[in-house]
């Protein structure tokens, strides 16, 4: 009894044997050199062809994402303020997780500090022509986001 019970306290209940270390330097010419330096390159050769493939695969990733993105703006725009809350958290999250920008028409949508969802009786919107900027009053949390509208100088 007390064999079994001290099997089963242990983690892994089956017998571990180290393998006899095999090595290919016994088996090629010149010390297995050679034969390392050709295993290196051709994973070096595996690691690119993976490499280039995550980056096409990420590249069609990115469009999707972008897509989606701008889908859940125009949900947001039409639904109810707890439904344009959620869509806006969930575009959010999709640009965060791609690495992604949320487009400069996009971003003026939603309150930059609770994230809600800017409707025409959330949000007051002004010019400032001290600051030159049209301030963003969040009408849930009481705070300004500035966007800058001072015109290029002519060369
Ligand atoms: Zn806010």
């Amino acid at each position: 009894m007390s064999a079994v019970t001290a099997n089963r306290s242990h983690p892994f209940p089956f017998r571990t044997r180290k393998l006899s270390c095999f090595t290919y330097s016994s088996v090629l010419p010149n010390g297995g050199k050679a034969g390392k330096l050709l295993a290196f390159i051709f994973i070096q050769i595996n690691f690119y062809s993976i490499n280039l493939q995550f980056s096409m695969q990420r590249d069609s990733n990115r469009k999707i994402a972008l897509e989606r993105i701008e889908i859940l703006f125009e949900l947001a725009s039409k639904s109810d303020d707890k439904f344009a809350d959620r869509y806006v958290y969930l575009a959010r999250k999709i640009a965060m997780r791609y690495t992604l920008k949320i487009s400069q028409n996009l971003k003026k949508k939603f309150c930059h500090h609770c994230y809600i969802y800017f409707k025409l009786n959330r949000v007051t919107i002004r010019t400032n022509s001290k600051n030159k900027a049209i301030e963003y009053t969040c009408s849930d949390c009481k705070k300004v986001t500035r966007y800058g509208y001072r015109q290029k100088k002519n060369k």
